[in-house]
């Protein structure tokens, strides 16, 4: 044993990552690794992936981290998210659709965890209360409430891996009137159930992809109207009847809402979709990273080492277009880095790295630059370690694709299929239409009998 001592904060899929990393090295025969505390709010793996009906605070009075609500669907096609080191045909040993529900998912992501080798590392229930780093020692000191025990921990680390993810801290907006609303006024953060609002006509605010799909699951389950309200651009889809677009609300009238283009209309209950703020009440001032949802957040070399502090790391800080293959490929290279297989340049160099990556960050015009940004991003990380090599470019043109398909229609792009770009498979088909599949559970999912693709093309040859 190193005598290196690594805290990971966090179990979700950005922290099992990093967890999955060290193990490869373990079972590739590495010695000397170092001594792993995974310390996790909530009682289970999966992070954000594990649903909860809880709102506001937790059985242990922490808040709830959950934003995720039943009936959620992956909203880009499972084949850009595709772990390199464990395929869907080996977790399903079957070809299953390109977009599946949230439970499917999280099947996969627990499926790659060797639990006997890894949740021995993990502490539940045990939110990290304070980290504080001494120049001296050059040693971290993370602090915990075991909720378990009901005591409070302390203990030292050489290196902090920060995952605890950036899409729990409502960003609440204020509009004139919205205290005298006599609906519901929720957060995203705090949508659980669309069935809440069948029936109702509802105003969402904000235009991305929580606004979205949230509109699109209450249109889904019966809301008798959705109107989104956009700040900055409009969403811009072909919304089926029912469902509108329109510029931001100016304030609110009773149940009657204003908007910039001089239109009112009353609605039953309001959604902000306002998105999140990064919140790390564990970290002081200087140990925290200050940023807002974006592709490239400042002071963080190769998207994870802290600036100030490398020896304190954020995985999964990135707002995303790729998610668990991205997060895989920083906790490679940041394990190889804790490991000194990989050696970090001086501060100037790294500051200067951050900056050729701004500035390529700011030359994005497009969704398609933006793909093939991270795209780049994620090459450059998996071509320093041995991450098994995946073809992220053609990810890339997959989810330029995708944004293709949500043009042509937001109800029916995930009835769309994709080939894996890791196994080759061709991804099966939905026996029927998206809107019409209500049950969102494994096992529901699971008996639909997909369609493979070749016998459709011969059903097809066969009564053309
Ligand atoms: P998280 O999954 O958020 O996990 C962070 C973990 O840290 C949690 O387990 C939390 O309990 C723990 N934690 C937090 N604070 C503390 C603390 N103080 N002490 C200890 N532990 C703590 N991605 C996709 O790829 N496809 C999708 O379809 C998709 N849909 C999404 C839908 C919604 C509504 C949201 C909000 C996100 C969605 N995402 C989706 C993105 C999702 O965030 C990522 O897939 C992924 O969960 C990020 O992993 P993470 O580990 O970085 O963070
Ligand atoms: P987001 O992408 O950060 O978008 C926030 C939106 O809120 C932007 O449109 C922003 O508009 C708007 N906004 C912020 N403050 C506002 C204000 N004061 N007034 C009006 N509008 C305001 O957040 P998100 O949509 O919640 O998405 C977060 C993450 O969740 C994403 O990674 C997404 O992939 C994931 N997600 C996935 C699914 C799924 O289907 N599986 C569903 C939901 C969410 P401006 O452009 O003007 O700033
Ligand atoms: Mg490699």
């Amino acid at each position: 044993m190193s005598n290196q001592k690594i805290a990971i904060l966090g179990a979700g899929p950005s922290g099992l990552a990093q967890l999955r990393a060290f193990e490869a090295a373990r079972r590739a025969g590495v010695e000397n690794l170092p001594e792993i505390v995974c310390y996790e709010k909530q009682n289970d793996i999966g992070g954000m992936w594990n649903y909860t009906w809880r709102t506001g605070l937790d059985k242990n009075g922490e808040p709830v981290h959950g934003s995720m609500y039943r009936y959620l669907w992956s909203n880009g096609p499972k084949e850009c998210l595709e772990f390199a080191d464990y395929s869907f045909d080996e977790h399903f040993g079957r070809a299953i659709p390109s977009y599946p529900p949230r439970a499917v998912l999280k099947d996969y992501i627990m499926g790659r965890i060797d639990k006997q080798a890894i949740l021995k590392y993990i502490r539940f229930e045990c939110p990290v209360r304070w980290v504080a780093y001494d120049e001296a020692t050059e040693k971290f000191t993370v602090t915990v409430m075991n909720h378990k025990t009901g005591e409070q921990e302390v203990d030292e680390f050489d290196y902090v891996v920060v995952a605890t993810g950036h899409f729990s801290t409502p960003n609440m907006p204020y509009f004139e009137g919205v205290e005298r609303f006599p609906g519901r006024v929720l957060h995203a953060h705090d949508f659980r159930d669309a069935l809440e609002f069948k029936g109702q006509d509802i105003l969402l605010v904000g235009a991305s992809y929580s606004a979205e799909d949230i509109g699109s699951q209450c249109y889904k389950y019966g809301a008798k109207s959705v109107t989104i309200s956009y700040r900055s651009n409009a969403l811009g889809f072909e919304w089926p009847e029912g469902m509108e677009e329109r510029p931001l609300v100016t304030h609110l009238d009773g149940d009657v809402a204003h908007f910039t283009d001089g239109t009112t209309k009353r609605f039953d209950s309001i959604i902000m979709c306002t998105g999140y703020l990064f919140h790390f009440p564990f970290l002081p001032d200087s140990l925290r990273l200050q940023t807002h949802n974006c592709l490239y957040p400042d002071n963080l070399y190769k998207g994870v080492f802290f600036q100030n502090n490398t020896k304190l790391i954020y995985l999964g800080m990135q707002d995303q277009y790729f998610t668990f293959n991205m997060f895989d490929a920083q906790a490679w290279f940041a394990r190889d880095v804790m490991l000194g297989r990989i050696q970090l340049p001086e501060a100037e160099q790294r500051r200067a790295d951050m900056d050729q990556w701004l500035k390529r960050y700011d030359g994005c015009s497009s969704c398609s630059d933006s793909i093939d940004f991270q795209a780049g991003y994620i090459r450059e990380l998996i071509d320093q370690t041995d991450y098994p090599d995946f073809a992220v470019e053609k990810q890339a043109d997959l989810l330029k694709q995708w944004q293709l398909d949500k043009k042509e229609g937001i109800m029916t792009f995930r009835e769309k299929t994709y080939r894996s770009t890791v196994t080759g498979t061709l991804a099966t088909e939905l026996p029927s239409s998206w809107l019409d599949i209500k049950d969102d559970s494994l096992e529901g999912f699971m008996s639909l009998s997909f369609i493979e693709r070749q016998e459709k093309l011969e059903h097809e040859a066969e009564t053309a």
